[in-house]
C-alpha cells in the first residue's frame, strides 16, 4: 500500500524536504470507496518537531457513482489536495516509546514506516459530491413516469409542472386568471 519508509527524514532537521511520488497500483479502500484503478499524485514530507507533515494532491477514479439525477452508476475522476501531519511512535535514535497521537491513523510506526492508505481514503470519500452528475446536460428522470428523459422524450404531458404557476397566477391576479379561462 502507500507505505514510506520516513527513518532518514525523521533524523535531519526541522524544515527538511522530501518530495514523494505517489503511484499506488492497487488501491483497497473498502466496498465504501471503489476505486480499481492506480492512484496517482505528489507529495511533500516536511520533517516537523512533532513529526512529518504531509502535504499533496491525489487523482483517483471511485467507480459506481450514482448520479443524483438519473440514478445510473457512472466512474468519477476524483482529485484532492490533502494535508496531515503524522506523529511518530518511537524516537527515531534511542528506539524508545513516544506519546501516541490522538488519531492513530496518523501514527508512524515502530519501523519508522508512515502509511498514507487511510488519508487516501478519508480525503477522497471527502472529494465525491453528494448530488454527483454523470454529466453536466444529464436531463434525469421524468418525476412522473420515472423513464430516463437521456434516452428520449416519454409519454407524459409537460403541463403538470406549467400547473403551479397558473395556481399562483389565481392567486395573484384573479381578474386575469378568470379572464384566460374564459377565453
Ligand atoms: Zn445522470
Ligand atoms: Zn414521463
Amino acid at each position: 500500500m502507500s507505505a514510506y519508509n520516513v527513518a532518514s527524514l525523521l533524523k535531519a532537521p526541522t524544515g527538511t524536504m522530501r518530495v514523494v511520488e505517489i503511484s499506488e497500483t492497487e488501491p483497497r479502500f473498502g466496498p465504501e470507496l471503489p476505486v480499481r484503478s492506480p492512484v496517482q499524485g505528489q507529495a511533500r514530507f516536511t520533517r516537523t518537531e512533532d513529526g512529518i507533515l504531509v502535504q499533496g494532491q491525489v487523482a483517483a477514479t471511485v467507480e459506481e457513482v450514482e448520479c443524483s439525477r438519473c440514478l445510473t452508476t457512472f466512474p468519477l475522476q476524483v482529485v484532492t489536495q490533502f494535508e496531515e501531519e503524522f506523529i511518530p511512535c518511537v524516537d527515531v535514535v534511542t528506539g524508545s516509546p513516544l506519546p501516541p497521537p490522538e488519531d492513530e491513523t496518523l501514527r508512524i510506526d515502530d519501523r519508522h514506516v508512515l502509511d498514507l492508505t487511510e488519508t487516501f481514503r478519508q480525503y477522497l470519500l471527502i472529494a465525491v459530491p453528494l448530488k454527483a452528475v454523470c454529466r453536466p446536460a444529464c436531463k434525469g428522470l421524468c418525476p412522473t413516469c420515472g423513464v430516463e428523459l437521456n434516452n428520449g422524450v416519454c409519454e407524459c404531458d409537460q403541463e403538470p409542472t406549467a400547473r403551479p404557476f397558473a395556481a399562483l397566477a389565481t392567486l395573484l391576479m384573479p381578474d386575469r386568471a378568470q379572464s384566460i379561462r374564459q377565453r
